[in-house]
Parts: structure tokens; sequence; C-alpha cells
């Protein structure tokens, strides 16, 4: 089973999300990663939905990717008698330390550190800003607010104080549990949120000790201004553009996305581009013309993924979301404008021999007929270097360690493929033109580049290049060991 594009389409799962046969069918329709949210959610939620994806992987043959994302020192408000309520523009409504659910005058805010941070005159943003209120009065366990902007407010909304310095640690009690339990579940990656600076990441490698990936979410003022050296610490990026646009002003939050992603492009890192693309599919199995144009752009920009949140995760149309990324990738990887903004947008990179074998791979398949780059890697940095060329057929990963095979899945243009561990050229080549064939990029008549290091099972090592046929009786006949 083979993709028609090169992005990738991030789910993210909750209830509505939460069956095998629905967790399949947003497979089918064209997710890649799922992404488990530690903000909701018990750990039995998390186990059993992780379960059901190592489940499809096992059934389809597949390999997939999962995301924890953990909540971070992200502020949540509690929960409500009916779920949530409506308040409104001019009423008084009340924060507080109290875990008895909430209705329309208040609610429970679990984090003492804000009513000691706070200030009469602070502005309280909840549900990605849609809501605001003034702090009229405040003490060490509650906040007594106007409701300037009013609106629905329901369990779990995030809570924001962009006025205030909270003085809050990278990793919560919470965060650390959680890190714990979904490294050891055994997921791919790990996206951390609210990250302020390059300590935060290294703090959490260390507790992740190499056993899934990390990616920072940039959605605070303080990521953006030290983005670089976070980047430099982290594998992966998620332009969190939910809490950005919230924390800074909604205007500064697309030149951030489009400096971002190119700046990952160049590190060969994947970047997810994430949030309110598709909102208004929460509850209408259409989206507006403005988010498809929002996809679109991302796409263009040459993002490595596109990510759903609650679309796919509480909404009520999460597969007819994953089928419209889906669509409108697919149109937009077939215009030629595209593929000259993803041209220009190249920039060089030859510090290795990796590197101009890559480049040489990459100029091959544009000048002759070549079906796809087929890559032997280990720990994946030979697949990113070639998915940072963004070049013009699908690379075809193959690697004989699951982790790697499923962490790749992120990454653009990046088809996965477990293999066998391979002790001679010859093999290699077969066992690529094998997976080309199997996963429908090529057919006997066609060639492919096939590249990988000798010896093998070497990280770092890629120092071959070849154009394979994809008939293997030629393979045999020919010379090359
Ligand atoms: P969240 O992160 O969905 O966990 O808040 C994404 C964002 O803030 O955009
Ligand atoms: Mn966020």
């Amino acid at each position: 089973m083979r993709r028609h594009r090169n992005v990738k389409i991030v789910a993210t799962l909750g209830p509505a999300s939460s069956e095998y046969d629905t967790i399949r069918a947003l497979f089918e329709a064209g997710a890649d990663v799922f992404r488990l949210n530690m903000s909701h959610g018990d750990h039995d939620d998390i186990r059993s939905r992780h379960n059901i994806i190592r489940d499809i992987e096992r059934d389809t043959g597949r390999p997939m990717c999962i995301l924890a994302d953990l909540q971070g020192p992200k502020l949540r408000c509690g929960v409500f008698d009916t779920g949530s309520a409506e308040i409104e523009a001019g009423t008084s409504f009340r924060f507080d330390l109290d875990d008895t659910p909430g209705d329309a005058t208040r609610v429970q805010l679990p984090h003492k550190e804000i009513f000691e941070a706070l200030e009469p005159g602070a502005t309280l943003l909840v549900n990605d800003g849609k809501l605001r209120l003034r702090v009229d009065e405040c003490g060490g366990d509650f906040a007594q607010c106007t409701v300037q902007a009013g609106g629905t407010i329901s369990n779990h909304k995030g809570v924001n104080v962009p006025d205030v310095v909270l003085p809050l640690a990278a990793l919560s009690e919470k965060d650390r549990k959680d890190l714990e339990f979904v490294c050891e579940l055994g997921v791919d990656w790990l996206a951390l949120s609210f990250v302020q600076r390059a300590a935060d990441v290294e703090e959490a490698r260390e507790l992740v000790r190499g056993r899934a990936a990390i990616m920072s979410k940039i959605e605070k003022p303080a990521a953006v201004e030290a983005f670089d050296e976070i980047l430099e610490a982290s594998d992966g990026i998620m332009v969190a553009r939910g809490d950005l646009g919230v924390e800074l002003p909604v205007q500064a939050v697309p030149p951030i996305q489009k400096r971002m992603t190119r700046k990952c492009r160049a590190a060969a890192k994947p970047v997810i581009v994430a949030t309110q693309m598709l909102e208004s599919m929460i509850d209408s199995p259409m989206p507006t013309r403005a988010e498809v144009s929002d996809v679109a752009t991302a796409i263009y920009e040459g993002t490595d993924a596109i990510m759903l949140s609650a679309e796919s995760a509480a909404g009520s149309y999460p597969v007819q979301a994953v089928k419209m990324m889906n669509d409108v990738a697919e149109q937009v990887e077939d215009d030629r404008t595209y593929r000259e903004i993803i041209e220009a947008s190249r920039s060089s990179h030859l510090s290795t021999t990796a590197d101009g074998i890559v480049a040489a791979a990459r100029e091959i398949a544009e000048t002759t007929n070549i079906k796809a780059i087929c890559c032997f890697s280990h720990s994946g940095s030979t697949a990113l270097k070639i998915s940072r060329e963004r070049p013009r057929v699908p690379i075809i990963a193959l690697t004989p360690i699951v982790e790697t095979s499923r962490r790749m899945v992120l990454s653009w243009g990046c088809h996965s493929v477990m293999t066998q561990t391979v002790e001679r050229f010859k093999f290699a080549v077969v066992s690529a033109v094998r997976a080309a064939k199997a996963a429908g990029f090529a057919v006997p008549e066609d060639q492919v580049v096939v590249m990988a290091g000798i010896p093998f099972n070497q990280p770092g090592s890629t120092n071959i290049l070849r154009v394979a046929p994809c008939d293997e009786r030629l393979i045999f006949g020919a010379e090359v060991d």
C-alpha cells in the first residue's frame, strides 16, 4: 500500500477515534502518523489506542508511526457538571482550586502557581484565546474575573496567561510519569509542549534514553527566540499554532511558520504544521475555502507533515477530515508551481560522502526515467538527507530496525519498508526492487536508484549508488556483487 503524495498526515486520536474500525479507516483515508495527546484520556485509553495502532500495523504490514504529545506546563481548567458551560460577556466568572465540577459561574483551575503569580488587571485566555477574562480580584486559591469575550468553555480547555511570567518547570510531575509510560509502551516520537529553551529538550532526552525521537513544539515566544538551539537539540519540530497564536499576536504566526519550515528542511529534521487546519470540519463535512488554502500553503512551503487535532480526535467527521487533507495534498503536489517552489528553496549541503551520494541520486532520478530512490538506512539519517532534497520520485527507506522504520514515516516522501539484514549489495538491490514493485512504485521494466553503505549495518556509512533494473534476472546477471 502506497500514498500518492509526499507530505504526511498526522491524525490525533481521541473519543471520536478510539476503536479499531475508525483508526483503520483513518489510516486507509490517508493518516500516516497517529498522535496520542497526553492532555486527554487516562493511561488505559492511551494504551488501548496504542495497541490498536500496533494491531493495524500487523494487519496491514505497514510501519505505523505513533507520536505521544506530553501536556507540558500547559494550564487547563477542570471539568463541568454538564461537560461545558456558556459564559457571557459582562458576567462574573471565578477560577479556583476546588475540584467540584464547574458551571456558568465558576470552574477549577488546578494550578496553584497561577494564582500566586496573577495580579488584578491580568488577562486570562481560554480555548485558544477565544474567551477572554480580566482578573478583578485574586488570592492564593482563586481569581474572580469579568468575562470580556464570552463563549463556550468545556472540560480541560487550555488557559493562557500571556502577560504573566509563570515559574513553571519544563516537565511537570504528570509529564514525567507520562513520559515513562509512553516510552515503555513503545511510541516512536515524543512531543514536548511549551519548550522554552534547548535545556528543556536535553532534560527530556536524558529521561527518554533513546526510546523515542524528540519533537519540540514551538508555542512560546521564548521558543521562537531560541529556535536555532532548540532545533539543534531536537529530532523534529512542531509549529504549534494554537498556543503560539495565543501567546503572540495571531498575525505573527504565518511568518514564523514559513521561517521554521525552511530551517527544519535545511537541518534535515521533520516539521509538522499543526492546529486549526480544518477546524470547521469538527462540526461540518466540508471545510472552509480558507482552511483548504491553509493546508495547501503549508504543503507549498514544503512542510513534512500537516496535522489534525480535534477534527480527528473529537469531531463528527474524522475520516472525512483526513480524506480532505489527502485530496488537497495530492492536488497541490500535482501542481507545477509546487515543484518550482520546492526546487527554488532547496539549499546545497555537501559536507559528507552521504551528502554527495544523496545529491547525485536526486539528480539521476531527475535526468533519467527512475521510479524511486531506495535507501538502506540504519539510523534513518540517510533517508532524512534524501527527504531534504525533496526529490521528484518517492523515497523507499529500507531498514532492518523497526524503530527506524516507524520514525521515518513522519518525514516527507519516505515510504518505510522493513527488510532483513543484508550482507551483500546484490541482495540489497534485490530487496529494494522487490519493495518498489510490491508497493506499486515500479514494474519490472522500470529502474530505481539504490543507495547503501558497505560494509552493511554501520550507521552513517552510505558510500554506494546503483541504478538498478527492476527485472531481477538482470540483477543476477550483472557483474556487480
Ligand atoms: P496542543 O498543541 O494541541 O497540545 O495545544 C498544539 C498547539 O498548541 O497548536
Ligand atoms: Mn499547544
